[in-house]
């Protein structure tokens, strides 16, 4: 660890400490809007830097211009935000939404897929019902009872409707062909518990060629489109064709690849994947970062956020230009063509009909609290510099997402990543950036939350895709030293060197396998439409032979090819010997022991039973590594996440909240006036991100989002 990083970790325990010990006295009162005051902040940080933590200066007044006042003011116009200000205006609440982004370029959501519990939609396309119980069972058993039981329910029991909600305002003909329900109808091989982890189906999957939905008013279709204008100009151009394919819209991976670690080398594995694969190249020297895959993503962290010894780097920011367009450039998940944003982008239409108003370029860097502890608006800076005030009468919604751009956050809050840095001795591998495409937030809108008194979920907290309970590849895997070191069904162990090699081995077979797997995050579709013939064809031009790198045998599972979760470059041989020759990553005793593990891993398989690691004896059965053709994808190990030792896709780590979305204080009672939905939300996904359902990132922000709309505007 570097003299900097330690003093770093020094201070930020010390100010925990400090702070931990003046939470424990008289804070009540005072100041649930002022959790640290400047004057203790001073006492304390005499020598230091200020952290995230802190509140900043107060803004001088007479900067300040008025923005208006609204029963309720939505910060972020994204996922979570965009519905809650359509909810909020659609019961008759007026409502001003402080967005980032640019209006031209506009991503309203991020993402494809949405996850649901028993909609009418899902039940239509032969979606199997979900005994609601037991979903709650199983989300509390993977997150070891730390969640908000209460916020699990909520979303259990809402989700289904407000999907239901979402999508009856789309013409049937569209949403036919641009929205299935992922793996469904179910095939009969598919197993639902997976290692003892149990998985549904009620995952929404947009994709599909049929451009932007006609907008209808329940049923009725509404010929003209409506018209658009906000606060700072009007609408962008009209839908063209959806482009379909994988989880990650083109753009996106683009992007990833241009703007993956800094310096000399780029994404190796197409995207990355969860565990593995991801950059071969460039990895953690500090020299480079994840941060330029940005590209300048609207509302993404800056460079200034990624301090330490990962600054962007040169490569990284100039690869993110020019790796495609990122999200905001031009590829990107387009803010109006994807389905996914384009059915949001009609009910952005129908909030702005009903009198909200989007306020773009605004970033908001602070609430504004009263001396009751009451917060009643927020303050903007515009693009120009310029600060504004809104005022909320009912409710400031904090919706601006997660802080994987937030390099000092990320090490504070996400306890996996800093310990995993910290158990390498070097807090530099820990980077910003995170989803893909360089989607990354800065952590703005759990900032604002935390300096008018909030605070961070109970943790421990984990970044996204580092641990997905039973989200594992499936084959047999060996390490550096050719060992085999986990039940690959399970998920992604964690304990292995950043940039050693990971080696997926499998036979003829794996098509059987891959069809077997469960509907869960970035599994194969196997519903008609879905990319499981895309997945399964991805080798069908692998001749026997030493890895090609050039040969475009990448297998990032994440762009709906591959094997999910297996990144890295393929090789295949007509026998085990052959293809340890091919494969080229081993030598010597580590040879050895690899043709010792894939020889007793066959005879486990042949027995049923995992000696070693317990796998279920069903995917003992579907993953020998006997029949040729035999295959090997090798790709490094980049430490859980799916870019690198970050937040991964996003840091699902927010505020602590009721189930209702209050955000909560220091004595776990409401703060007057302050809400959050989606990533500023916490209580959903403590100890690690997971996917029972496909999705439920976003299932769970639009719900959230639309639960706090339609409450705000009956208060
Ligand atoms: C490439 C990619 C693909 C994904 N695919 C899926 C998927 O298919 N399914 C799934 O469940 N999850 C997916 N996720 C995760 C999912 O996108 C997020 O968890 C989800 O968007 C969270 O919603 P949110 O509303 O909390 O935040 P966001 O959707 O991130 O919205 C935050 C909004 O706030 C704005 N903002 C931020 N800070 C400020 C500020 N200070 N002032 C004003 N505005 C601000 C941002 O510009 C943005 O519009 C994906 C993530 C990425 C990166």
């Amino acid at each position: 660890m570097s003299g900097k990083d330690k003093r770093f970790r020094t201070q930020l325990d010390r100010r925990s400490f400090l702070k931990g010990v003046a939470a424990t006295g008289a804070m009540a009162t005072m100041a649930a809007a002022h959790p640290v005051s400047a004057a203790q902040s001073a006492s304390e940080e005499k020598s230091t830097a200020k952290s995230w933590r802190d509140r900043p200066d107060p803004i001088d007044e007479s900067l300040i211009s008025d923005g208006g006042t609204y029963d309720v003011v939505v910060v972020g116009g994204g996922n979570a935000g965009l519905v809650c200000a359509r909810a909020a205006s659609m019961k008759g609440a007026s409502v001003a939404v402080i967005e980032n982004q640019k209006e031209k370029s506009y991503i309203r959501g991020v993402g494809s897929q949405c996850g649901i519990v028993n909609s009418k939609f899902a039940l239509s396309q032969g979606a199997p019902k979900i005994d609601e119980a037991d979903f709650l069972r199983e989300w509390a058993r993977r997150m070891v009872i730390r969640h908000n039981p209460k916020r699990a329910s909520y979303f259990v029991k809402n989700s289904g409707k407000v999907f239901d909600w979402l999508v009856s305002f789309v013409d049937k003909e569209w949403l036919a062909n641009s929205c299935h329900i992922m793996s469904c109808p179910p095939r009969p091989d598919v197993l639902l518990e997976v290692s003892g982890w149990k998985f549904y189906f009620g995952a929404a999957t947009f994709r599909g060629g049929m451009g932007a939905p006609t907008s209808t008013t329940k049923g009725k279709t509404n010929t003209a489109a409506v018209g658009m204008s906000s606060g700072t100009g009007s609408a962008s151009g009209g839908p063209s064709g959806a482009s379909g394919g994988g989880d990650m819209p083109g753009g996106v991976a683009g992007g990833q690849q241009g703007g993956m670690p800094g310096g000399a080398g780029g994404a190796e594995g197409g995207g990355g994947m969860p565990g593995e694969g991801g950059a071969e190249g460039g990895m953690p020297d500090g020299a480079g970062s994840m941060q330029g895959g940005g590209g300048g993503m609207p509302g993404s962290a800056g460079g200034a956020d990624n301090g330490g010894g990962a600054q962007a780097g040169a490569g990284g920011a100039a690869g993110g230009a020019s790796g495609g367009g990122g999200m905001a450039g031009g590829g990107g998940p387009s803010s109006t063509t994807e389905p996914w944003p384009a059915l949001l982008k009609i009910h952005q239409e129908k909030a702005m009909a009903d009198g909200a108003k989007w306020f773009f370029q605004h970033h908001a860097e602070i609430c504004d609290v009263d001396s009751s502890g009451a917060v009643t608006g927020v303050i903007t800076k515009t693009s120009d510099g310029k600060y504004v005030r809104f005022k909320a009468r009912k409710g400031v919604a904090l919706c601006a997402g997660d802080f994987s751009g937030n390099r000092e956050m990320i090490i504070d809050i996400l306890d996996d990543v800093r310990h995993q840095a910290e158990a390498r001795g070097n807090l530099k591998l820990v980077r910003a950036g995170g989803g893909g495409g360089g989607v990354t937030r800065d952590g703005s809108g759990i900032k604002l939350g935390i300096w008018a008194g909030g605070h961070i979920e109970i943790g421990p907290h984990s970044s996204i895709n580092d641990g997905d309970p039973g989200a594992g590849v499936w084959f047999l895997q060996l390490n550096h030293n050719g060992e085999r070191f986990h039940d690959e069904a399970s998920g992604t162990t964690l304990y292995q060197p950043i940039g050693s090699v990971r080696v997926t081995l499998y036979d003829a077979n794996w098509k059987k396998a891959v069809g077997m797997m469960p509907p869960r995050h970035m599994a194969p579709d196997t519903s008609t439409g879905g990319d499981l013939t895309q997945r399964l064809s991805h080798l069908d031009n692998l001749k026997p032979g030493p890895i090609v790198k050039s040969q475009g045998n990448r297998m990032g599972g994440m762009g709906g090819s591959g094997l999910p979760g297996v990144s890295g470059t393929a090789c295949c041989a007509n026998s085990i010997e052959e293809l340890l020759e091919y494969m080229g990553c081993y030598e010597g005793d580590a040879k050895k022991n690899a043709l010792a593990e894939i020889k007793r891993y066959n005879e486990l398989c042949k027995k049923g039973v995992d000696e070693d690691f317990g796998k279920d004896p069903r995917i003992l059965k579907v993953t020998t590594v006997k029949d040729p053709l035999l295959y090997a994808t090798v790709g490094t190990f980049t430490g859980g996440g799916m870019f690198g030792l970050g937040a991964g896709m996003n840091a699902t780590t927010g505020l602590d909240t009721d189930a209702e979305g209050r955000v909560l204080d220091s004595n776990f009672k409401p703060i007057k006036g302050l809400y959050a939905a989606g990533n500023n939300a916490g209580g959903r996904y403590v100890t690690t991100y997971q996917s029972p359902i496909a999705g439920v990132s976003i299932g769970m922000a639009v719900t959230e989002g639309y639960m706090l709309g339609e409450m705000l505007a009956s208060l």
